[in-house]
């Protein structure tokens, strides 16, 4: 069964999530659990969890079509020793709501060395993060995005990610989440169907597809290799409706969340209807 959907929108509560999705025909969404540009929020009550579940409920998602996504002001690498405490804190609260939730995994950009160290230094304090997380929290599995590598950004090569899971103690609760417009950024051609094979050999290789817990489809507006991290809307990029269609096609990416993130929300029950049919055609 494949699972589409888009991050949608939370406002005026979390229990909104599932019915925006399925308002534009979603069979997975992705969500912020909080306002993702502020470091803390008031934990969630008993009638907020109980009103989210229902809704999931009352929509048809279980926890594996829902990919919640950490605040973008988290950096598990930080050089700083201040800095990355707050950090880490506040991915454990995030944790901690996604397991109040019910849900089962939380997806977030593993972190930053901002020059002040070295790469393997920030992987080392990432891994760190994640372990200390997952001990205090129960059941939700830490998944790592791959970047564009924009910036100081680390994750956009798969043996960055490898490395992190070589480190993470219980490799039950940790996973990936590929984004395909940041794969293409850091310069796997995902334009083509050989380049997709080739991507996808590599990444089970390297990390291993057992670990994949769900996917970001995006279009890139910047070319193979780019580093920017500029979504476009699918087939309208420089990668091509290809990539879209062979996940669509290929049983490896079934029963995961499949997120849009594309950048015009008008147009995504279009986007998940085309990668119905191209699961439909296979
Ligand atoms: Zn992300
Ligand atoms: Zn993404």
């Amino acid at each position: 069964m494949k699972y589409f959907g888009a991050h949608v929108s939370a406002a005026g509560g979390v229990e909104n999530a599932p019915r925006n999705a399925r308002a534009i025909g979603a069979t997975a969404f992705a969500l912020f659990t909080k306002n993702q540009r502020q470091w803390s929020a008031p934990a969630l009550t008993a009638e907020q969890v109980a009103a989210f579940r229902a809704a999931c409920d009352e929509c048809g998602y279980a926890p594996a079509q829902i990919l919640p996504h950490d605040s973008y002001l988290i950096n598990l690498g930080h050089p700083d020793d201040e800095a990355l405490e707050k950090s880490r804190r506040a991915f454990e609260e995030e944790m901690a709501r996604c397991e109040a939730l019910g849900l089962d995994r939380l997806n977030f950009h593993p972190g930053s060395h901002l020059r002040q160290i070295v790469p393997e230094e920030s992987l080392d304090r990432i891994a760190a993060s994640i372990n200390r997380a997952l001990d205090r929290t129960h059941g939700v599995t830490a998944v790592i995005e791959n970047t564009a590598g924009q910036g100081s950004n680390l994750g956009f090569s798969f043996r960055h990610l490898a490395y992190l899971i070589e480190r993470v103690e219980d490799k039950s609760r940790v996973g990936v989440c590929i984004d395909t417009c940041h794969a293409f950024a850091a310069g796997y051609d995902l334009s083509t169907r050989a380049g997709c094979e080739a991507t996808f050999r590599e990444l089970d290789e390297v990390v291993g597809m057992k670990y994949l817990r769900g996917m970001h489809l995006n279009d890139a507006m910047k070319g193979v290799g780019s580093r920017v991290d500029r979504h476009a809307p699918l087939g309208e990029g420089m990668l091509g409706l290809e990539c879209f269609r062979y996940i669509a096609e290929d049983s490896r990416f079934d029963g995961i969340p499949l997120i849009l993130e594309t950048p015009d929300e008008s147009r995504w029950p279009e986007e998940i209807a085309l990668l119905k049919s191209f699961a439909e055609g296979r």
